[in-house]
């Protein structure tokens, strides 16, 4: 039921109005949906931006990785000095804006299940909506990883994982140890090194990659992490996958020693972290940058999982469920690969819902107004 009490109808709901599902809903409307009633966009952060509206402050657009623009409108006066947040927040609203995508906002999905008519019930905090396909782009924000290691719960300085992290300023003169091998552990050791004592710990030694990224090796990293995905395994970080970026700024904090790793510790204890030789470090602080898995947990009544712990897809699609497309999943957990994974995504989507009519509806022009 939504709002008004009646459970409303539709032909596909975009879960997350992140890249992947705006993308998708960008990609509904050129084949002929109408936004709010043929399809409809639930989101559940509080305003545009995906999970970039969440990013800390000092991730100014200048230092993300690439941000690839939304499918039809370009990102004009990305100022790299500005905070990500506010410029891809800004870019999304603009976005959902030109081309009506009449996103609603927050709405929390709590469930998806199967409903006795051979559709999806998908259960809100607005209400339910009945659909016959579902475009999943729920990301990985909302789910963050923190491993346990013995002791964890005796810590008595500050845990925290880099989902809270909002600048480095409140960390003046601590010792942080920072663990994970990914490049927001990186970028962080370089923040905090400016105004704290830094330890960096990763499970194995990082791999720097000095050669530039270029689109075939983007390919075949892309191509790895499909496999997996492929065979119902749960999907690989992108890091393990293509190796660290080394920047000109990731060169330097080498030089200056910002970067010297660490094995992974044992166990927490009280004051700091220890390893099995015996040992010790003093510690304020414990910095988990360790990554996020995919938002899922809506998804469980569909029981999409595989033995091994992942969702086999075949591209968007789910194997088990050909109407449950994941995007932002796996090989799509890119601003570029989201992009792809909605257009892909939105032309089998047309398939299942037209028959094997590809073009039982018209293509709707769509041009995103100047400025
Ligand atoms: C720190 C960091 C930096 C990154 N930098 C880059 C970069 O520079 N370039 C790049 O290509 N990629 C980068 N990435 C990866 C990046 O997150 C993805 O590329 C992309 O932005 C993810 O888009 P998405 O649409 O899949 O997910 P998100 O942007 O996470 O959007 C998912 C949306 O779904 C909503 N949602 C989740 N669960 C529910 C629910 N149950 N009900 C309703 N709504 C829900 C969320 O509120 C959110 O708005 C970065 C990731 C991190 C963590």
């Amino acid at each position: 039921m939504n709002e008004s009490g009646a459970v409303q109808t539709v032909d596909a709901t975009v879960i997350g109005a992140g890249q992947a599902g705006l993308s998708a809903a960008y990609f509904l409307r050129r084949a002929g949906l109408l936004p709010g009633a043929d399809f409809v966009v639930l989101d559940h952060s509080p305003g545009p931006g995906g999970a970039w509206q969440y990013r800390w402050p000092t991730l100014t657009y200048g230092k993300a990785h690439g941000v690839h623009e939304l499918p039809g409108m370009p990102l004009e006066d990305g100022d790299p000095d500005r905070p990500s947040a506010e410029v891809v927040g800004g870019y999304f609203a603009r976005y959902e804006e030109a081309f009506g995508l009449r996103v609603r906002r927050p709405v929390d999905v709590t469930a998806v299940r199967e409903d006795a008519a051979g559709r999806l019930r998908v259960e809100s905090s607005a209400g339910t909506w009945s659909t016959r396909v579902l475009l999943n782009a729920t990301g990985t924000w909302d789910r963050p990883f923190l491993p346990y290691y013995p002791g964890q719960e005796t810590f008595l300085g500050r845990q925290l994982h880099t989902a809270g992290y909002r600048g480095a300023a409140e960390f003046a003169g601590k010792h942080v140890v920072v663990v994970g091998g990914g490049t927001s552990a990186v970028q962080l050791l370089m923040e905090l090194a400016e105004v704290a004592r830094t330890t960096w710990v990763t499970r194995r030694p990082p791999v720097f990659r000095s050669v530039p990224f270029n689109e075939e090796w983007g390919r075949s990293a892309v191509a790895r992490v499909d496999e997996r995905v492929r065979q119902g395994l749960p999907p690989q970080s992108v890091v393990s996958v293509t190796g660290l970026a080394a920047t000109e700024a990731v060169r330097d904090a080498q030089a200056r020693g910002i970067l010297r790793r660490e094995p992974m510790f044992d166990r927490i204890t009280p004051h700091g972290v220890a390893w099995a030789d015996g040992r010790e470090l003093e510690a304020d602080v414990i910095l988990w940058a360790t990554g996020f898995r995919a938002a899922l947990d809506h998804l469980a009544p569909l029981r999409l999982r595989e033995p091994g712990g992942g969702i086999r897809m075949d591209g968007t699609r789910v194997v088990k469920d050909p109407r449950v497309h994941l995007l932002g999943y796996g090989p799509s957990a890119s601003t570029i690969g989201a992009n792809r994974a909605g257009r892909a995504a939105v032309r089998e989507v047309r398939r299942l819902l037209d028959g094997t009519r590809d073009d039982a509806r018209e293509p709707v022009a769509l041009a995103a107004p100047a400025g």
